[in-house]
């Protein structure tokens, strides 16, 4: 008799999960009305400071939860199919963001990233669907980076390949998310169009404190300059991770150490700021480097 009480529990728990998983589906599709969400902007820099470009993240402040974080309500609007209309308004926000940039602070010649969902770039016509958001926003396409994760790549490799090029012809940035933590595999990462790779921010931690973690960052690194990618370090906290990273001369650096995720308008006032002590960026910078 405990087992059929403990049956039900787990039962009645899961069905809890469950109804909190549509309330705060329904509570997604009100709020993306209401101006609940709004994106922040997280800036990426290189070793002289100049600033590369930012990361868009979602944020979405729930009236009754106060912020709920995208780790727990993305996952949710891409089973229930919401993440189509929500990834359509980040997307559009962040070309926004762009032209807006492009007109307030013209010295800033940086890239927007955007986290795609693969439920968004497997969508039939996904690349006209971005190029019409770009063009109402007259945002330029090389402007704007799209960040993926290595999980596109597991069902249909070639069919990946060619929605991205789709993409990349109308002249957009390819990023892969969090790389290492997923579907790593040295002979599909040969044959793929990616301008960028993402080091995830957990072998970014014991960098310079962790022998094997830093001699990993330092392969994929030397991995990631053969095949002509540039290269950003994600989560750097600290002057050790920055300096262990900076004898790796990767690309770029994004980290709490740096800047915190800031609103559109913190982000425009950090960047006018910045652009009245820093120097502009020096001439082209190689890829990989
Ligand atoms: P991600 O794309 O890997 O984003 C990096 C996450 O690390 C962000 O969490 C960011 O706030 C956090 N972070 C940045 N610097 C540091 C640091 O120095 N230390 C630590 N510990 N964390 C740092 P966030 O904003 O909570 O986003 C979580 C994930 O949600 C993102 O991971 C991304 O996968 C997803 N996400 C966010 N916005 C969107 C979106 O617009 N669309 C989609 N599809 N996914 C999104
Ligand atoms: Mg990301
Ligand atoms: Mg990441
Ligand atoms: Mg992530």
């Amino acid at each position: 008799s405990a087992g059929r009480g403990s049956i039900q529990l787990y039962e009645s728990g899961m069905q809890t999960e469950l109804a909190e998983k549509h309330e705060l589906e329904r509570d997604m599709r009100i709020g993306l009305k209401r101006g609940e969400f709004q994106l922040y902007y997280q800036p990426q820099v290189d070793f002289q400071g100049n600033v590369l470009g930012a990361e868009a993240l979602l944020r979405w402040r729930h009236p009754g939860k106060g912020f709920v974080s995208p780790a727990v309500f993305i996952p949710i609007a891409e089973r229930s199919g919401f993440v189509h209309d929500l990834g359509t308004w980040v997307l559009q926000q962040a070309c926004e963001q762009v032209g807006q940039l492009a007109r307030n602070v013209p010295a800033f010649d940086g890239h927007i990233s955007v986290n795609i969902s693969n439920w968004q770039i497997n969508q039939r016509g996904f690349d006209s669907h971005v190029q019409d958001i770009l063009a109402n926003a007259g945002a330029d396409a090389s402007r704007l980076t799209l960040e993926i994760t290595e999980s596109l790549f597991i069902h249909d490799l070639n069919d990946a390949i060619a929605r991205i090029n789709a993409l990349r012809a109308l002249g957009l940035r390819f990023s892969i998310d969090d790389f290492g933590t997923g579907y790593a595999s040295l002979s599909y990462l040969r044959r793929l169009p990616i301008d960028e790779l993402k080091i995830d921010q957990s072998f970014v931690k014991n960098l310079g404190m962790n022998a094997r973690d830093t001699d990993l960052v330092e392969t994929i690194v030397r991995i990631a300059r053969h095949m002509d990618m540039q290269v950003v370090a994600e989560g750097v906290e600290n002057e050790t991770q920055r300096a262990t990273l900076a004898k790796m001369n990767i690309w770029a650096l994004q980290g709490y150490y740096i800047a915190r995720p800031m609103d559109k308008d913190a982000f425009l006032a950090w960047l006018t700021e910045r652009r009245e002590t820093v120097s502009p960026p020096g001439s082209s910078i190689p890829a990989g480097a």
